[in-house]
């Protein structure tokens, strides 16, 4: 009986989108190959421990996570949740403090409503006008399980019908940010919720996307945390025969006759294939492993135009006796630095609504994320390769500096608070290779594309996939570039492509 070869596609990166393509190259009978540089999967999408606590450092919300949705079904055909149950719905989005007045955006959008026009009757048109583009949002799923490209006459149809009747909301918040939109609105307190439910200079469109998986109960989060998430996506992988090769960074792509035909690793290992789809940033893919043989001026350009990378430090906290408050809860503090920039606010974010996880007795996990930017990455950066003992200062200053802040708020919590952890743009640089520390890719802003091609021209058989080609990045879009990338791939080889339903694993 004649042996028929596998063709064998080579991931670089483990995190959702590696994960993904390797999950879905295995269900389509190829051979996946994925290489990690890291020991662990799940690249951005993680948690770790300190002083035995979980600390996630992913999920605040995952879109998909609303059962018949396509991308729920992407998430269970990647086996992300091991038992689909395991989704915690919050409440809200947050609520933001100005001045004593508390702004919530409840994920009950007509309560929401009616508490934010209880706050200012004076804004009484521009808050209508505000919810009505949040229940347009709702109305819209946008097909996730294709690529844009390649839907078919039918899904495109259905899918502009539905887009065609929310039009106007698509337009004017695409092409306003949401700093300059707070400025609709007379009330002070709405203006500041409005302005740090997405800070910096991201359009309404994005922050209304967000608040409107919230409120259609499909940005929920998974049990248990980001890195149980990404495991369970490795373990399935596993099963299904893909190979994993972790603590490898791919050094070089080889090329013969332009073609991908295999990858160097830090080992010296060479390891060859038929494919290789990359995950990570394509600016390192051109510059470290294609040693900048080619070019990809048009992404390259993006960093260079006023178009921010989103990055963060994320301050960690365990509290004893944590009052009640909502999941995320933002407060006006005195000024603080941190990187560059100078805040008056803090965002305070409780584990509690998954107790099980991040609850001790009376000990609550509690996080506190800074938005950061390019100039904040390189003061990072710059600081802790000049000088690393100031960098630890600085660090430590911030974590203190914030939790006097917390304490001046809630003074029920003086001697409560214990620092656990602190991280910075350059930490998620220096573990995952992230470009300029990005948590997610480029801000998706009035004035910026959210694609960006997958291919480089004049290479054969090598693919880019992950957050860097679909702004502004989220596990949703790592998963479906990963997805989307084997697509076509698939295309190429002539396979029709397995659906996500009709996948079963046969036992040999
Ligand atoms: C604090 C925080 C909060 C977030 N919150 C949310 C949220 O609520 N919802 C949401 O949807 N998204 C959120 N995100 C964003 C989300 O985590 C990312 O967009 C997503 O995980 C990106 O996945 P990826 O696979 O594209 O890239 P990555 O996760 O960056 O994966 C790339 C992988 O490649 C590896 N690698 C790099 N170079 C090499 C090499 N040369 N060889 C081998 N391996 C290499 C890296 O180590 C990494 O594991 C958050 C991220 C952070 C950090």
């Amino acid at each position: 009986m004649a042996i028929i070869r596998r063709p064998t596609i080579i991931v670089v990166g483990a995190g959702i989108a590696g994960l993904t393509a390797g999950i879905r190259a295995e269900q389509n009978g190829f051979h996946a190959i994925v290489l990690e540089s890291q020991p662990v999967v799940g690249g951005l999408c993680t948690g770790w421990y300190r002083k035995g606590r979980y600390l996630d450092g992913c999920i605040h919300w995952l879109t998909g996570s609303k059962k018949d949705t396509e991308l729920f079904k992407m998430w269970q055909n990647v086996h992300a949740f091991k038992d689909e149950n395991d989704i915690i719905d919050l409440d809200t989005f947050g609520t933001y403090e100005y001045d004593g007045v508390q702004v919530p955006f409840y994920a009950d959008v007509d309560k929401a409503e009616k508490t934010w026009l209880e706050i200012a009757p004076e804004d009484k048109k521009e808050i209508k006008k505000f919810f009505k583009m949040v229940r347009d949002f709702m109305s819209v799923e946008t097909p996730c399980n294709r690529p844009m490209n390649n839907l078919g006459l039918k899904t495109y149809l259905k899918v502009g019908i539905s887009v065609l009747k929310v039009w106007p909301s698509y337009l004017l918040t695409m092409k306003i940010d949401t700093d300059k939109y707070a400025l609709k609105f007379k009330n002070p307190a709405i203006r500041n919720a409005i302005k740090l439910c997405q800070p910096g200079p991201g359009n309404l469109f994005s922050m209304l996307y967000s608040y409107s998986t919230i409120t259609s109960e499909n940005g929920g989060i998974p049990k248990g945390g980001s890195k149980l998430f990404a495991e369970n996506m490795k373990e399935y992988f596993l099963e299904l025969g893909g190979t994993l090769k972790l603590s490898t960074e791919v050094k070089e792509i080889i090329l013969e006759k332009k073609k991908a035909v295999g990858v160097i690793t830090n080992k010296g290992e060479e390891i060859r294939g038929d494919y290789v789809v990359t995950t990570i940033s394509p600016e390192l893919v051109v510059n470290n492993l294609l040693d900048s043989k080619y070019q990809l001026n048009s992404f390259m350009k993006r960093f260079k135009k006023n178009n921010p990378v989103p990055t963060c430090c994320l301050l960690y906290y365990e509290v004893e006796d944590l009052p009640e408050l909502d999941t995320q809860f933002t407060f006006q503090t005195k000024e603080f630095i941190c990187g560059t920039q100078k805040f008056n606010h803090i965002g305070l974010r409780n584990y509690r609504y998954d107790p099980e996880t991040y609850v001790k007795g009376n000990k609550t996990i509690v996080c506190v994320l800074i938005d950061q930017y390019d100039d904040d990455y390189f003061y990072w950066d710059n600081l802790y390769y000049s000088n690393k003992e100031g960098y630890y200062n600085v660090k430590e200053k911030l974590l203190k500096d914030v939790q006097d802040r917390i304490v001046d708020r809630f003074k029920e919590l003086k001697g409560k608070i214990t620092p656990l952890d602190i991280s910075t743009p350059h930490t998620f640089k220096r573990y995952t290779n992230s470009s300029r520390g990005g948590f997610m890719s480029f801000l998706f802003t009035s004035k910026n594309s959210m694609y960006h091609a997958e291919k480089i021209r004049g290479v054969k058989n090598l693919y880019l996939a992950g957050q860097w080609v679909s702004s502004p990045g989220g596990v949703p879009f790592a998963l479906m570039t990963g997805q989307h990338i084997i697509q076509k791939i698939c295309r190429k080889e002539s396979i029709k492509c397995i659906s996500l339903n009709n996948f079963k694993i046969v036992k040999n």
